[in-house]
């Protein structure tokens, strides 16, 4: 029988911190968070904190409490592929494991939520659903289910001759597409994904065609709105992201070329950029190392000024980028905090790059009034960073920085945190109730 091994108390205060909320424009120094049965309750300036008997404190001076980082671009069943073909090798079972492991690199990497765009079978239902069942360690997640993409397009990277029925949907035609999109309500998912552009891995497609007709993806997008459900779309050509932001789609998936008109339309909607430049830099960086095609390592040359320049030209036009690594192909689960770096490489000051992975990525994902800053009533999904990632945001990649990971108030990795002794780092303990032992005593 597994024993009550939870470890955090259920009312707690993070003391003496440098607190970065994830929304205001400087850190507070020497404050306090307050934590009460999962939520934040309150902070405020240290000498505020309370003070009642039976509330723990934890000693933060010279660390930094922030919101637990989301990353709103992963595929957790993608291990290790070297492209999309041999990433869709995997069979779903596999992928299933792969993504429990996955899970558990990504919280310990400081990432408390993640949104999936694009999983094999129904995989990121049944993870988002074993996290919140507490069945597994992992981060939240908003979940998708299979990208869906046309005839020839980034999401047909099997050879020809070869079908598959766990991979990527491959639907075409305005009727299907509407199917496609149905069927994964009845599936569960929160967001719709759709290719709308090439990719640099495919064979024969690029990142600057564009694979699916304005037609087809407006119907998608409609579709997914009627129900309720989110839109990512894999935009990378110019016409992709023109048609996925005048139908109405929630966030651009990388966003490779963006000229004055997609800026402009941009700018009218709500939409969030997700750079994703892991995609790229993953490419240029160890292209040659894992003997990528020469067709992906010539694509991601060209791809490379027009990337950085649109990213650049989106963030000085004020539209709202949200962070995501698009990690798991070439670089591996866990390393999610590189995006963080390369996004301030592209001149986003620090701060700003902290809130697309916090407050705004929250907000990318639909879960703004959940998570993603520090704040009362929100879930108490925190960090304590040995370290200032405003000075060097590279801190947040050593995990021997992360101190503690909170998840709803609970303690669930960095340095501080204890593995329940008879459970493994995969399977959680059960939550301990506060009246088990009394009712454990009269049964007997
Ligand atoms: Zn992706």
């Amino acid at each position: 029988m597994r024993s009550p091994t939870r470890t955090t108390p259920p009312e707690f205060v993070l003391a003496g911190c440098r607190l970065i909320d994830g929304v205001s424009d400087s850190p507070l120094e020497n404050h306090y968070v307050e934590v009460r049965h999962g939520k934040v309750v309150a902070s405020g300036p240290v000498a505020k904190a309370p003070k009642d008997k039976g509330v723990h404190h934890y000693d933060c001076q010279g660390r930094t409490v922030m919101p637990g980082l989301i990353d709103c671009h992963v595929h957790m069943v993608y291990a290790g592929a070297k492209n999309m073909e041999e990433a869709m090798r995997f069979p779903v079972e596999a992928a299933v494991i792969n993504a429990v492991i996955h899970a558990r690199a990504i919280l310990n990497a400081g990432f408390t939520a993640v949104r999936e765009v694009g999983t094999i079978g129904n995989t990121s239902v049944a993870m988002r659903d074993a996290v919140a069942a507490r069945k597994i360690y992992g981060p939240k997640v908003v979940a998708s289910g299979r990208g869906i993409g046309t005839t020839g397009s980034g999401n047909d990277v099997l050879p020809p001759h070869w079908e598959s029925t766990a991979g990527r949907l491959v639907v075409d035609g305005v009727d299907a597409i509407r199917k496609a999109v149905r069927r994964q309500t009845r599936e569960g998912v929160d967001n719709i994904k759709f290719i709308a552009s090439g990719g640099e891995f495919h064979p024969t497609n690029y990142t600057w065609m564009t694979t699916i007709s304005e037609e087809e993806l407006r119907a998608g997008i409609e579709e997914a709105k009627r129900w309720g459900k989110t839109v990512a779309v894999h935009a990378q050509s110019y016409d992709s992201v023109k048609f996925a932001l005048r139908a109405g789609a929630d966030t651009i998936e990388h966003g490779t070329r963006l000229d004055e008109e997609s800026i402009e339309l941009f700018r009218k909607s709500k939409a969030f950029l997700v750079p994703t430049l892991c995609t790229l830099y993953s490419v240029l960086n160890l292209g040659e190392k894992l003997g990528l095609s020469k067709k992906q390592r010539d694509e991601m040359k060209v791809n490379q000024p027009l990337w950085e320049a649109s990213i650049r030209a989106a963030h000085a036009a004020g539209v709202q980028i949200a962070s995501g690594g698009d990690l798991g192909n070439r670089m591996p689960h866990g390393d999610n905090a590189v995006e963080l770096e390369y996004l301030t490489t592209l001149g986003i000051p620090a701060m700003e790059v902290l809130k697309a992975a916090t407050s705004v990525a929250a907000r990318a994902i639909g879960r703004g009034d959940r998570f993603g800053s520090v704040k009362p009533g929100l879930e108490a999904d925190l960090l304590v960073v040995d370290g200032d990632p405003l000075a060097d945001m590279r801190v947040l990649q050593e995990e021997a920085r992360l101190n503690m990971v909170f998840q709803d108030g609970e303690m669930v990795a960095g340095t501080e945190w204890k593995s329940p002794q008879d459970e493994t780092d995969s399977i959680r303990p059960p939550r301990e109730e506060a009246a088990a032992p009394a009712c454990e005593a009269h049964q007997h």
